[in-house]
């Protein structure tokens, strides 16, 4: 075992038998190699990039999200765009290099005052991620000319058959389609799954890494499924913290120059989740800079770490952890430093 991922760690390339055996090897040595790796290749900076989470009204039905258009238990929220500027102003004044515009798939937003919000944002000289749901290409080419620099749209599986099961109403294809055409249109993509849904398997697990290695994907986020209240898989068993370490890990491996971050929910399960996600391979946290009780109430699962802190405490501790973790933080916007060629 320690020869393949000895290959692995020197040549960035694997098969799934191969990920799939180191996926069931428990040794820390798979997370070590991992470090060595994101030491190598995107150093000690750790980029901190503010969330604003703007509305979370969605017209989608994923059986594991609190948000689910069906969920009609739970208050909506719609930030209007002098609000989301104010926001942002705020978290920018703090810092931040890098602003991130987050909702559910909220169709009531004009285009145009979208590219109003990202177009005001860069002029604030900051980077902009947006991470919205499926889009024409037309509306990501339109968010893409106003300023926007990257994009986020989690595939969740890269197995069409769970994809469909637990996205009732939506097409897998559709999903890869939007990644290519973000591609296409030059945006810095980012992509990731959930780990732990019922029905999934390690082979699924490596076919995802496969996926994302093969799209050629610049961000990585991937967290254990949290079942959620009042969902569909409410009473399902949770993904496991290890597990989603050793997909970090492998996909560090794998991708060497990509950024990944230590993510809410995996802080969520586990209290030192920032700091193990950050040992596994992660260059990046995202501290939520929206407003505090918006914050509680976009309840994707529940319980997310940090929730009830307001934004400038979240900073402060995200800059700790940094710290203690022996890192620093990022001085600059982050984007991926590509050290190996494209495939
Ligand atoms: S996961 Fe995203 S698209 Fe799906 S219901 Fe939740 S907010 Fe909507």
């Amino acid at each position: 075992m320690q020869r393949l991922l000895d290959t692995l760690e020197e040549t960035h390339l694997l098969d799934k038998a191969g990920l799939v055996r180191l996926l069931e090897w428990d040794s820390p040595a798979l997370i070590h190699a991992a470090d060595r790796v994101r030491k190598r290749y995107v150093g000690e900076e750790v980029h901190l990039r503010g969330l604003i989470e703007f509305s979370n009204y969605c017209r989608n039905s994923c059986f594991y999200c609190g948000l689910r258009a069906p969920n009609n238990r739970i208050k909506r929220f719609r930030m209007d765009i002098r609000e989301i500027m104010e926001y942002a102003r705020r978290a920018v004044g703090w810092g931040l290099k890098t602003i991130v515009l987050q909702s559910g798939e909220d169709g009531s937003y004009p285009i145009d005052d979208l590219c109003r919000v990202v177009s005001d944002i860069k002029d604030m000289d900051v980077a902009v991620t947006l991470s919205i749901g499926e889009r024409t290409k037309e509306e990501y080419a339109c968010l893409k000319r106003a300023g926007a620099n990257r994009y986020l749209l989690r595939i969740e599986t890269s197995n069409p058959r769970l994809y469909e099961r637990f996205h009732p109403g939506m097409s897998f294809q559709n999903r890869v389609r939007c990644l290519y055409y973000l591609k296409e249109l030059g945006y810095e993509v980012g992509t990731g799954c959930l780990i732990g849904l019922p029905g999934q398997t390690v082979e699924m697990l490596a076919e995802d890494l496969l996926f994302f290695k093969r799209l050629d994907i610049d961000m990585l986020g991937m967290g254990p499924f949290i079942p959620c209240p009042l969902t569909p898989l409410e009473n399902e068993k949770g993904g496991q913290v290890p597990l989603v370490l050793k997909m970090m890990a492998l996909a560090r491996l794998l991708m060497p120059d990509i950024n990944m971050p230590a993510t809410t929910a995996l802080a969520t399960m586990d209290k030192n989740g920032y700091q193990k996600g950050l040992k596994a391979g992660a260059n990046v946290i995202m501290p939520n800079m929206g407003r505090p009780d918006y914050r509680r109430l976009y309840a994707l699962y529940p319980g997310k770490a940090g929730s009830m802190e307001d934004g400038l405490a979240r900073l402060k501790s995200a800059r700790e952890i940094i710290m203690k973790a022996g890192r620093k933080v990022g001085r600059g916007c982050g984007n991926r430093k590509r050290v190996l060629k494209k495939a």
